[in-house]
């Protein structure tokens, strides 16, 4: 059951490590726009929906600034940990918008309560699954490599089951895949659409 999952800190120490790869690789490109050296300029989010006991770690948003007077760039890597600027887990809102498929009402009300979800908050990331989402230029784009077609009214439960392997798996792997949409500072254009909470 995925809320065991959510409430396992390995999860989220795992994902939390592929954040600091990709953070990494981010870093080690350097400036995109002068080729000055890209400083850590991570900056603290106040997440909800995770165990309580993880570490102050877990808080924080990589994010990079240029070195270079004139330039100071800031590049913030993709993340499985942060959608967007939304307050709640990259993977609370994945699981509760798909909780609805083959769920129990009770059993979603039950994990929508644990992880502090109200109901206008579920439905409006539905929403943002089936209409928002399905209508970004990277979906547009990526959707092609899903054969058959990914239906879209069941997203993204529809999505996830495309990935293979654990529950664990396949959540990291959605996750991933949702990675250049997670956006940084430096798109805010793709901040302002993803920006419905
Ligand atoms: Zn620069």
């Amino acid at each position: 059951m995925y809320a065991t999952l959510l409430a396992d800190t390995r999860f989220h120490d795992l994902l939390l490590a592929i954040d600091r790869d990709l953070a990494a690789a981010c870093q080690a490109a350097g400036c995109e726009l002068c080729g000055g050296a890209r400083h850590s300029a991570r900056y603290w989010r106040k997440p909800r929906g995770r165990p309580c006991r993880l570490g102050p770690e877990h808080d924080q948003r990589f994010s990079f600034c240029c070195d270079m007077d004139g330039c100071r760039k800031r590049e913030t890597p993709p993340s499985l940990r942060f959608l967007g600027r939304r307050v709640y887990l990259a993977a609370i809102v994945v699981l509760i918008a798909m909780l609805q498929h083959g769920v129990t009402a009770s059993r979603l009300e039950g994990l929508a309560q644990v992880v502090g979800v109200d109901r206008r908050t579920v439905e409006r990331w539905r929403r943002w699954w089936r209409n928002m989402f399905t209508a970004t230029p990277f979906w547009q784009t990526a959707r092609a490599a899903f054969m058959p077609p990914v239906e879209h009214d069941r997203m993204p439960a529809t999505l996830l089951d495309r990935f293979l392997g654990s529950q664990s798996d396949r959540l990291v792997a959605l996750l991933r895949f949702l990675g250049p949409i997670t956006g940084g500072l430096s798109h805010p254009a793709r901040l302002r659409r993803g920006h419905a909470r």
